[in-house]
């Protein structure tokens, strides 16, 4: 695998919120090796710097990713127009562990924007009828203004899955579900005995949410955990990205929550 970014041109952007951009982009020349679910790429703004930035939707090699401005070059990713271009590096890091053979339920938990690196979960089990049992897509943002993809989520009810969103501070005209995500939980309809539980947001929601699902009997290691930390190499060497005994780029960021849970107590400490 190259460690070089490699030259990706911009052919799409669109605006999903006030802070985040979807950014779509198409090798130059040779791809990068295939990316799955959950993975994440490297993403040079050229001049600026070099991010960790997931995938969020993939059609073979052009890549979909949905940046949220935050700093200096997450500024720079979102600013992007078409035919501009950035280096990418990957895939990196673990993705979602979906296996068709048992069609498991498919229960996806996001906060704000952790439902960016799991759309593409949606994608393909949307894309496999009949390859997965029930799809539950529970959704928390703050504010109605900062849920993402709002376009796509009629056109996964559509298709056959169970979408539920939830905001934490209502506005004008909001007629949908008030508080945190968890609390969604309580209405889920899949089934603990064969459901696989991919949850993505602020620590402090995978927590709450983890704890909620083991409490509704779902087993640690059916609960997939995507632990963000700030990272520089990607391959597991500078050590930036350690968490406990897991070094993020290379161990995660998706982890089975029998792994996470005492990193992820320890530093709630
Ligand atoms: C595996 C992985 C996948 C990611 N996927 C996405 C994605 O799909 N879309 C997206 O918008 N962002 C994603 N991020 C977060 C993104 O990498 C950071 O927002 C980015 O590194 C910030 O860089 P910056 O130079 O723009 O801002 P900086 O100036 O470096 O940081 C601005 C602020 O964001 C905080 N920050 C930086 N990195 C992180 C991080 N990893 N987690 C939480 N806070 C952070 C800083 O502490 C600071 O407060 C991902 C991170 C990881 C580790």
């Amino acid at each position: 695998m190259t460690t070089a970014p490699v030259p990706y041109r911009v052919t799409a952007t669109g605006t999903e919120t006030a802070d985040c951009v979807s950014v779509e982009v198409e090798p130059t020349g040779r791809p990068l090796p295939e990316f799955t679910p959950g993975r994440f790429a490297m993403m040079y703004a050229f001049g600026v710097g070099e991010v960790p930035i997931s995938v969020s939707a993939i059609h073979g090699h052009r890549l979909v990713h949905t940046v949220r401005a935050v700093g200096a070059v997450t500024r720079a990713l979102c600013r992007l127009r078409v035919g501009d271009f950035v280096g990418l590096r990957g895939p990196y890091g673990t993705g979602w562990q979906l296996a068709a053979e048992d069609r498991p339920d498919v229960l996806l938990i996001a906060g704000g924007i952790g439902i960016a690196p799991l759309r593409p979960v949606v994608h393909q089990v949307l894309g496999h009828p009949g390859g997965f049992g029930r799809l539950e897509v529970l959704i928390g943002a703050r504010t109605p203004q900062d849920l993402l993809y709002t376009g796509e989520l009629a056109r996964w009810r559509r298709a056959g899955a169970r979408v539920e969103v939830t905001v934490d501070r209502p506005g004008p005209g909001w007629r949908g579900n008030v508080g945190v995500v968890t609390d969604l939980l309580a209405r889920r309809e899949t089934d603990s005995a064969r459901a696989t539980a991919m949850v993505c947001g602020p620590e402090v929601m995978i927590r709450h949410t983890a704890r909620a699902l083991l409490d509704r009997g779902l087993p640690a290691p059916r609960i997939q955990t995507s632990l963000e930390r700030n990272m520089r190499c990607g391959v597991g060497h500078c050590g930036h990205c350690q968490l406990g005994p897991l070094l993020l780029c290379r161990d995660g960021p998706v982890v089975g929550y029998d792994r996470a849970r005492i990193p992820l107590a320890t530093r709630e400490r």
